[in-house]
């Protein structure tokens, strides 16, 4: 397995591939890996085969944090990614550090970082997806999308994928994923790839190490209600969205330390609220449990 973390050397290492006819296969993650992020990685191998290469890139990417959220906190253990990686049968790890990835920040400060509320802006140059982020993650989160889809349009560059796995866990953030390619002429095949849950259904995820004592079982609150939503529509067929939406602030209410951000109900592509939730329907949803903020959805 390489270890990459000069941007010069990975676009080296991909072009050689290209040209060697390989095909290369990416996994984005922040780190902290987890058995989420692996089923990743065999979805990509399944995609470029045993000749093909996989690429996993490691970068807590900071243009996706907002200016109060947890970026300098989140959880980081290179060394064991790295053995996580070799033993997922990864062919290339791309870590670059902050600096490398965003070699102009620190610039003089300019309208992108007054908007920010940072002191200096990253980058000058972003990618902006403009309509499916806005609602949800987007709407909670306002500079998040726009974070994601440059580092990953940066990321598509450097390393020039066939394909990109990406999970279903971040439903949102995939979709945006798939229209950015498919708006800015990607060459590359999207695939997202389901999620993976710890036995009481709580969605993996980096950020659940931060759910220490009771709140790790508070946590399970957001695939309770995903359940109590798929058994509503199971026995009524059909079911006001607004009134899902009451009963599902009910049950996350019941545990002491959450607070539902929201939920949302929608047909899947594109995206779109819908007033009668159904089989097929898609349900998504942001809770604080503690300071933790945990996202999950599922096809009801
Ligand atoms: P992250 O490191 O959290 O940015 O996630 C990197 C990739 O792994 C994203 O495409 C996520 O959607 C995906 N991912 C995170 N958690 C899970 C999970 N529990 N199951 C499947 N994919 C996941």
């Amino acid at each position: 397995m390489r270890i990459v973390s000069r941007v010069a050397a990975m676009q080296k290492l991909a072009l050689r591939c290209k040209r060697a006819g390989t095909r290369i296969g990416l996994v984005p993650t922040m780190g902290y890996l987890h058995a989420g992020h692996l089923s990743l990685v065999q979805r990509a191998r399944r995609a470029v085969g045993k000749n093909g290469v996989v690429v996993v890139s490691i970068f807590v990417n900071p243009t996706q944090f907002g200016p109060k959220e947890d970026f300098s906190r989140y959880p980081r253990d290179l060394k064991r990614d790295l053995k996580l990686c070799r033993g997922a049968g990864v062919d290339v790890v791309f870590t670059p550090g902050d600096k490398e990835m965003y070699p102009r920040q620190g610039e003089a400060a300019d309208e992108a970082a007054r908007e920010d509320a940072r002191p200096t802006a990253k980058c000058s140059t972003y990618v902006v997806e403009e309509r499916l982020s806005q609602t949800m993650e987007g709407a909670a989160r306002p500079t998040h999308f726009r974070g994601v889809t440059t580092v990953v349009a940066k990321l598509f560059n450097l390393v020039q994928p066939e394909v990109a796995v990406f999970g279903q866990k971040d439903f949102q953030q995939a979709v945006i994923i798939q229209r950015m390619v498919a708006d800015l002429n990607f060459p590359v095949k999207i695939i997202i790839a389901p999620t993976v849950r710890e036995a009481d259904g709580l969605a993996m995820s980096s950020r659940n190490q931060y759910l220490v004592g009771d709140l790790r079982r508070q946590a399970a609150v957001l695939w309770c209600a995903i359940q109590m939503a798929r058994a509503t529509v199971k026995k009524l067929r059909t079911f006001p969205a607004v009134k899902l939406k009451v009963a599902v602030k009910k049950l996350v209410a019941c545990e002491p330390d959450t607070r539902l951000d929201y939920v949302e109900f929608f047909e899947p592509e594109p995206p779109t609220p819908v007033a009668e939730v159904t089989r097929g329907t898609h349900m998504a949803l942001a809770v604080y449990i503690g300071k933790t903020r945990l996202i999950d959805n599922a096809r009801i």
